[in-house]
């Protein structure tokens, strides 16, 4: 189900869908201010990432990294901002190579796993789409595209976040009205997953398993509860 959910952009706070935002940031007067206003004597190169839901494309984010940042630091700001729940490996996969947080020994076939310690300079390029997975049981598959590439100042931050999805709302499925604010993976399949708190005090029982409901691909899975960090609506620096 598509729901071609917008988010705000980072420097003027319009919105737009994900599908859209991409060409809005490279466009965005307010942005382009705020670049003009940088300066420094380091130059610095930098990656526009669009990283989304293999599966729900209106979970997405786009983020502007530091070439000299490693996969593990986008590792770590995709375990903060969508995915941590209790310290699952995870991988990024280039080609047929493949990045672990864990590089394991023993494979199966092609080339052997390398580490996430490799900068992003020497393994992206403008334009390639690399699959990235957290958790190898339950696994969350995210896509990520190379969106932009440009050359700035050098900034203290190795990453920016630009724009995120706005939190989709889930209706209760029981009275169909209120905002679900729980969900119970196990009834998912019955279509009694999302429960209103209402709804909760009134069907629920203390055996059930209960997590948050929340702004991330990763709702609903293993013991995922959300973000400690990032806060579910992005907020940006101007309304
Ligand atoms: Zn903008
Ligand atoms: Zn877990
Ligand atoms: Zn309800």
């Amino acid at each position: 189900m598509e729901q071609k959910i917008k988010g705000k952009c980072k420097y003027c706070g319009k919105e737009y869908t994900g599908s859209y935002m991409g060409r809005h940031l490279s466009a965005c007067k307010a942005r382009q201010a705020r670049i003009m206003e940088e300066k420094g004597s380091k130059r610095c190169g930098y990656f526009e990432l669009k990283i989304y839901f293999k599966y729900n494309k209106d979970y997405w984010l786009f983020v502007e990294v530091s070439e000299n940042a490693a996969l593990r630091d986008v590792d770590n700001f995709l375990r903060d901002i969508w995915l941590e729940c209790c310290g699952h490996l995870s991988a990024f996969r280039i080609g047929e190579i493949s990045y672990e947080s864990m590089p394991a020994g023993n494979f199966f076939w092609g080339e052997p796993p390398r580490s996430m310690n490799h900068k992003l300079k020497t393994v992206l390029e403008k334009g390639m789409t690399i699959d990235y997975e957290y958790d190898f049981g339950s696994t969350t598959e995210l896509k990520i595209t190379v969106s932009d590439y440009r050359i700035g100042y050098y900034k203290k931050e190795k990453l920016t976040l630009l724009s995120r999805n706005n939190p989709p709302v889930f209706l209760c499925d029981n009275c169909g009205k209120k905002p679900a604010v729980i969900v119970r993976p196990e009834y998912m399949w019955d279509d009694m997953g999302f429960l209103c708190e209402d709804c909760e005090k009134e069907i629920g029982s203390e055996d059930d398993f209960v997590l948050n409901v929340c702004n991330s691909p990763r709702m609903g899975v293993c013991g995922y509860e959300g973000s400690d960090i990032y806060p579910d609506q992005f907020e940006p620096d101007q309304q």
